[in-house]
């Protein structure tokens, strides 16, 4: 699981005579997280970008499945004050 942000990257190598030089970048799939606050980046591998998308949707799903579970948590808490009154 995974939670982040799947990006690109472009940048120039600065080696003369390379195609960025001209205005096509070098393009890089990345991961950016959050750690401690700080935001983070890990380049990926070509073939990372699948897996990690995979990750990333386990981790939203989960997060969803969470968030109703606690809108239920409430609403029982909500309901169980409704019938003492
Ligand atoms: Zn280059």
């Amino acid at each position: 699981m995974l939670h982040g942000t799947l990006t690109t990257f472009r940048r120039r190598c600065g080696k003369p005579g390379c195609r960025c030089v001209g205005g096509e970048p070098h393009e890089s799939p990345a991961l950016t997280y959050t750690e401690d606050g700080r935001t983070k980046t890990l380049t990926l591998g070509a073939a990372e970008v699948a897996e990690v998308k995979a990750a990333l949707a386990r981790f939203e799903s989960a997060r969803a499945d969470l968030e109703a579970q606690a809108r239920e948590g409430v609403a029982a808490l909500r309901a169980r004050r409704g019938a003492s009154k």
